[in-house]
């Protein structure tokens, strides 16, 4: 069927938030014709918790954004607080672990706003209450996309040399290309959260507390608050739904380093917010004149808080490849092997990651292990790093792992074989996730040369 285009652009972002706004702004800054389209009408808080770690922030310090979210009011987060089954491991950030003030919880309709308009400041044209409801395909692939106005509903037809779907984890766009979901993990957790007023004398630190099997993140927000979230395993949802704010308050009472937090909780009634069952996953990036994004192209357990802060750098990487696949016409060439580069580079930490949404309590090898970071600073930081991208979690864990396992084995061989056994099963759960990603980045790679030399 003959589609008439009633406009077009070299790139078409489907999805105004951390995954499209961003990369939408830094095409529009190299001089593409970019239009970014949302369904909703108001970029306002969505299902999402906000710690931005330090490496997402950092992108944005890098493109002169720190300045707009200090404007939001949320102050820059200088360290982590991590308590794991009262293991102290908390640190501060050094100052070279990354460009910006300091890792950010923006709530989501601050942190959305800021990334939209940078989009419409570097030439983007943003329209909200437009969604995509289909793509337009020739032989040669995806040439556009059906647009319809949320309230009028008319339709328009708009083409793009590319278009991208940044449309969330349900991706409409990733639907209609039929891109493949792979190396799915189901998580074992929920999560809730709500906003709390924010003591004065709250530290500015991002906090990470392993309680029991609950994982509680909470940061200073905008508007004065604190942002307190809880994961906790899926066999407690039902009873949560009855009664979130009571759930919530009477699980943050059983952890010593939260009990102050549930008593001012107990009081102050604030709306409690839940989202059920999470999976990770990857999915197929690109096509012929198609491109996923942000949570449409992968997806980490929320417990881990690194969506946002992957959508930031993973846009940050491809808009110079866009732009040259643009120029040289290569363009699907150079997202595949873009798409290959990002399995290996999320090899080395996924396992590490899907470990976090698990439910299994701390065993004994594990303790030691947190006991022997708990003692060194320089580990306590390796671990900020791993949240943060910066260090990978296999090297960063190996030797003093290697150290608690023969000292084990030294003091009773007992403990030291069942200590081997988890270490083991750990290990095995890196390996598995990482060759795995290898293997299909290197399918890719052999499938892209057969088809070249055809
Ligand atoms: C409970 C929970 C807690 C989380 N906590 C954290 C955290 O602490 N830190 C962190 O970094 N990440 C967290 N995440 C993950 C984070 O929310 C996502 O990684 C992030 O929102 C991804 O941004 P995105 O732009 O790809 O997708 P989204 O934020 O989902 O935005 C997609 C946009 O696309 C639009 N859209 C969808 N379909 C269409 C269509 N057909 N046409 C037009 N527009 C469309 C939607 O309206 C939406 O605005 C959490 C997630 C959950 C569920």
């Amino acid at each position: 069927v003959h589609t008439t285009f009633t406009r077009a652009h070299d790139v078409i972002i489907v999805g105004a938030r951390c995954g499209g706004a961003f990369l939408g702004a830094l095409l529009a800054k190299q001089g593409l014709n970019v239009l970014i389209v949302d369904k909703a009408h108001q970029l306002d808080n969505i299902d999402s918790t906000h710690i931005l770690q330090l490496n997402g922030a950092g992108v944005l310090a890098r493109h002169g954004l720190d300045e707009a979210l200090l404007a939001t009011g949320a102050p820059p987060l200088t360290g982590m607080t991590v308590s794991i089954d009262g293991v102290d491991l908390s640190c501060d950030y050094p100052p070279h672990l990354d460009d910006g003030p300091g890792a950010f919880c923006v709530r989501r309709d601050s942190l959305d706003g800021v990334l939209a308009r940078y989009a419409e400041s570097c030439g983007a044209t943003v329209e909200l209450g437009v969604k995509a409801t289909r793509v337009v395909c020739t032989d040669a692939g995806v040439r556009g996309v059906r647009l319809q106005n949320v309230d009028s509903g008319r339709v328009s037809y708009a083409s793009a040399s590319l278009v991208v779907g940044a449309d969330g984890r349900r991706s409409r766009i990733a639907q209609e290309v039929g891109a493949r979901q792979y190396n799915t993990v189901h998580g074992e957790r929920f999560v809730l959260w709500t906003y709390a007023r924010r003591p004065v004398d709250s530290t500015p630190k991002v906090a990470f507390i392993r309680h029991n099997d609950s994982i509680i993140l909470h940061a200073p927000t905008d508007e004065h608050r604190l942002m307190v979230a809880l994961n906790p395993p899926l066999e407690n949802l039902k009873a949560a739904r009855r009664n979130p704010h009571g759930y919530l308050v009477s699980e943050l009472a059983r952890c010593p380093e939260t009990k102050s937090l549930s008593a001012a909780l107990e009081h102050e009634p604030t709306p409690t917010r839940i989202v059920g069952r999470s999976m990770s996953y990857f999915r197929e990036v690109a096509g012929p004149g198609w491109l996923l994004a942000g949570d449409a192209a992968m997806y980490k357990d929320p417990c881990t808080g690194q969506g946002m802060s992957d959508a930031l750098r993973h846009a940050e990487s491809l808009a110079p490849v866009v732009r040259k696949g643009l120029e040289c016409n290569d363009l699907e060439k150079r997202l595949r092997a873009w798409w290959r580069w990002r399995d290996r580079d999320e090899s080395t930490s996924y396992g590490f990651f899907t470990l976090q949404g698990r439910t299994a309590g701390t065993s004994d090898y594990e303790r030691d292990l947190l006991h022997r970071f708990a003692a060194d600073d320089a580990r306590r930081v390796a671990l900020a790093a791993v949240f943060a991208h910066k260090k990978v979690p296999a090297f960063t864990f190996g030797s003093s792992a290697s150290r608690v396992l023969l000292s084990q084995l030294f003091a009773s061989p007992a403990r030291g074989m069942s200590s081997s056994i988890d270490a083991g099963r750990i290990l095995a759960n890196e390996v598995k996730w990482w060759s795995k990603l290898q293997a299909s980045a290197a399918y890719m790679t052999r499938l892209e040369r057969s088809r070249s030399a055809q």
